[in-house]
């Protein structure tokens, strides 16, 4: 059994405002409790700021899983209660690059001028990790990292306790890597294939995605694709686009989730938890 809480659910920007109040106006992270009580963070945009104050204060290690370096998946990092904890393990994990390490990467943000304190200056105790190729665990859970199509070294996360599968990708174009119907082949299946739960971009419509091919994003369309092809049974849609409204939103997961061959569709919002 796995707990899963949405604490931001848009993509690209924060976008706070009275038309995202429903579905929410942080940028992408999302929480997994296993059942051990391990916990995992996914992403750190600015949801992650109300994840760390909801964290218990019990001084275990923390572990925040960036599927990529985009600004609205780190931006909250600076504002993660934990890193400024005495002692404090924080394990932050993202995708190598052939240029340079995570913390070099991370380091053009967290630093003058862009933000006030460097990671070395943090009382924490903070590890940077390139994801392995094979699957590692960390409490109770076993992880598995793999590139998927998005512009820059970019990785989706397949989570696995004893019974339970979560994938999460909140940004993957899959369509860039051929027929959606070709399953195994195709980017992201790996992750995806018969999980109880799959996180996935929804961020366009089809006709907002004819404009903006090749921006590493999905149409709701063709997460819905890949969640039937890899038997996903629930399929959680995230990184909303930052100019859709609640009532669009809203209309699209219901006509997302009347495509779907089997199983459901559910549009992430702020606060929600669900089971898996
Ligand atoms: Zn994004
Ligand atoms: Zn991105």
């Amino acid at each position: 059994m796995m707990k899963v809480t949405v604490w931001g659910s848009r993509g690209s920007v924060a976008s706070a405002g009275p038309d995202t109040i429903r579905y929410g106006g942080n940028t992408v992270c999302v929480q997994i409790d296993g059942p051990d009580g391990s916990v995992l963070i996914l992403d750190a945009g600015t949801g992650i700021r109300r994840a760390g104050l909801a964290l218990p204060g019990d001084g275990r290690p923390v572990h925040v899983l960036l599927t990529h370096l985009h600004m609205d998946h780190i931006q909250g990092l600076g504002f993660f209660p934990p890193l400024f904890e005495p002692g404090r393990e924080v394990h932050v994990w993202g995708p190598p690059s052939n240029t340079q390490d995570l913390r070099a990467r991370l380091t053009r943000y967290l630093s003058p001028p862009l933000f006030p304190v460097r990671i070395r200056d943090l009382t924490s105790h903070v590890e940077l990790h390139d994801v392995p190729n094979e699957p590692w665990a960390v409490g109770g859970f076993t992880i598995t990292a793999a590139g998927i199509v998005h512009p820059g070294p970019t990785v989706g996360y397949r989570i696995e306790t004893s019974g339970a599968r979560i994938a999460y990708m909140p940004d993957h174009e899959p369509i860039l890597g051929g027929p959606i119907a070709t399953g195994e082949w195709l980017s992201g299946y790996v992750l995806a294939r018969d999980v109880d739960v799959l996180i996935h971009d929804g961020q366009y419509t089809d006709e907002e995605y004819r404009h903006r091919v090749g921006w590493g994003h999905s149409s709701i369309a063709h997460a819905v694709q890949l969640a039937d092809v890899a038997r996903a049974r629930e399929l959680v849609l995230i990184h909303h686009d930052p100019n859709h409204a609640d009532g669009l939103i809203a209309d699209l997961v219901a006509a997302a989730r009347a495509s779907r061959r089997e199983g459901t569709v559910r549009g992430a919002s702020e606060g929600m938890v669900l089971k898996a």
